[in-house]
């Protein structure tokens, strides 16, 4: 009998730790609270979301891009990225792109104090209302991971969870495969993950992200070869 109960007890904790992983760690779930992970299939509306930015000289070629071909992204930005390179997020700004939270140093959510998290997002929020007039209400965890205390404090603050439902795996792929990977599953409504920068502890380092500049105008020509807009997260979020 005990055998059985003491079974059934590691079952329950195997399970209840399977549970908290996928709660706190799998991008499109809702069990902490709301997650967009995807927009609208109605239009052919795509959103490209950068992460870890901003850094130079990446992010200014990335805008250049951009402009080139009348498109808009979606940048989420690290503070302690903001305070090394404040011209590139006024101009992001300036030029008609959308600015989120990605907290202040890139740390990973799990287990860390509410005092911590709220200091992350607060000083990052601060900075860039200082830095362009405008209080993002957008947020994106570092590396989609989310933790106890987080959604109050996020709906305290009026900012919403962004994920992602495509990506080009461009830490890890060369300009060809970041391309062929980001068009394969593009649809209608697809929000793609792609990175301008480096969350902390690169921050002080030189960064480029030369891989994923090279593959950006072979993404936005095919996707608007292929009857695709690209619109900023923001016009995704219910009732916009
Ligand atoms: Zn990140």
């Amino acid at each position: 009998m005990w055998p059985v109960l003491a079974g059934l007890g590691a079952g329950t904790v195997a399970a209840g730790g399977v549970l908290l992983w996928y709660a706190c760690s799998v991008p499109s779930s809702q069990l902490f609270g709301p997650v967009l992970v995807r927009g609208p299939k109605e239009g052919r509306r795509v959103a490209l979301t950068f992460d870890d930015g901003p850094a130079s000289p990446s992010t200014e070629q990335i805008l250049g891009i951009l402009k080139q071909r009348g498109s808009v992204a979606t940048f989420f930005v690290c503070g302690a990225n903001a305070n090394r390179f404040p011209e590139v997020i006024r101009q992001i700004h300036a030029e008609g792109h959308t600015l989120g939270n990605h907290t202040y140093s890139h740390p990973l959510l799990y287990f860390q104090s509410r005092r911590k998290i709220a200091e992350e997002i607060d000083r990052t929020q601060d900075l860039i209302e200082k830095l362009t007039g405008h209080r993002p209400t957008l947020f994106r965890p570092p590396y989609g991971v989310r933790w106890f205390g987080l959604y109050p404090m996020l709906r305290e603050r009026g900012l919403w969870v962004v994920q992602w439902s495509d990506t080009g795996y461009d830490w890890r792929n060369n300009a060809d495969a970041i391309v062929t990977a980001t068009l394969r599953h593009l649809r209608p409504g697809s929000i793609v993950l792609l990175h301008d920068g480096f969350g902390l502890p690169a921050v002080g380092k030189q960064v480029d992200r030369l891989q994923t500049v090279q593959a950006l105008p072979a993404i936005l020509d095919g996707a608007l070869g292929a009857g695709f807009r690209f619109v900023s997260v923001r016009d995704f979020l219910p009732g916009s």
